[in-house]
């Protein structure tokens, strides 16, 4: 009886600890965010289990009928479609429930697109905010304007058809010259870490529109944040 959550490769399949494969093959069911996205990593590695899809859509309506299966003495393990469960993921509210029921649950330590992201862009990451997808519509200017004065180095998750509106904003809101890093693809072969000020990185992203996988890196406030002066008066970014 116990609820494991389990870390996968964010794009390299050999970014996979051996613990992670034994759980996986060991569990009863797995669990995962889209059971097509996870057969190729379960078939890469030699894995045939009863997998079960657990994603935002169900996973209200599930968890319930999951535990009580695990308190019966099942063993799950949830995987996601890349990375650790739970981050901009399905995981909490199972876990949760877990919890709540006095289940077991044990993360593993593994893959998440985030560490790579914050450790290569080469700013401050003794102390960090992670903000995974910014609101796309509502509560948007609302947060930029909370990031905008806070003073430690934040993480976004993004899409690359929205980088460039949002590195643009950013620069809007915490001034152009604010330091960030897009790494793209990470552990993929055509990875990418750029480096620069919000303002050189929406110019060369606007110039070479990009693919695939994003974290957006941003240095936080020293104080005196040059762009707080130049908030736009009214609410266009939450009424697109
Ligand atoms: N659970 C995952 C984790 O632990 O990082 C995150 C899942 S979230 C739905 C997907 C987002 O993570 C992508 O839109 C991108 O922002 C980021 N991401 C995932 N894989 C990535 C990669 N290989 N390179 C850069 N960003 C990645």
């Amino acid at each position: 009886m116990k609820l494991y959550l389990v870390p996968t490769p964010i794009g390299n399949l050999e970014d996979i600890t051996l613990r992670a494969l034994r759980i996986l093959k060991e569990a009863d069911i797995i669990l995962a965010e889209d059971t097509r996205t996870s057969s190729k990593l379960l078939r890469h590695y030699d894995i045939d289990k009863k997998v079960l899809a657990h994603h935002q859509f169900n996973e209200h309506k599930t968890a319930e009928n999951l535990v009580r299966q695990i308190a019966q003495g099942t063993t799950m393990a949830l995987i996601s479609d890349a990375g650790t469960p739970g981050i901009s993921d399905p995981g909490f509210l199972l876990t949760r429930a877990c919890i709540q029921a006095g289940i077991p649950v044990e993360c593993l330590p593994g893959p998440t697109a985030f560490v790579p992201a914050l450790v290569n862009s080469g700013l401050p990451c003794d102390r960090f905010l992670f903000e995974g997808f910014l609101p796309h519509k509502k509560g948007r200017q609302t947060r930029l304007k909370e990031l905008a004065t806070q003073p430690y180095t934040f993480i976004l998750y993004e899409s690359p058809f929205r980088l460039v509106k949002s590195l643009v904003q950013l620069a809007e809101y915490l001034g152009g010259a604010r330091q960030a890093c897009v790494s793209r693809e990470l552990t993929k072969i055509y990875e990418e870490n750029r480096r620069g000020t919000l303002t050189e990185l929406a110019q060369w992203y606007t110039a070479h529109p990009p693919k695939g996988e994003i974290v957006l890196i941003v240095a936080g406030s020293s104080g005196n944040n040059t762009g707080l002066a130049d908030y736009p008066e009214n609410d266009e970014i939450d009424e697109e």
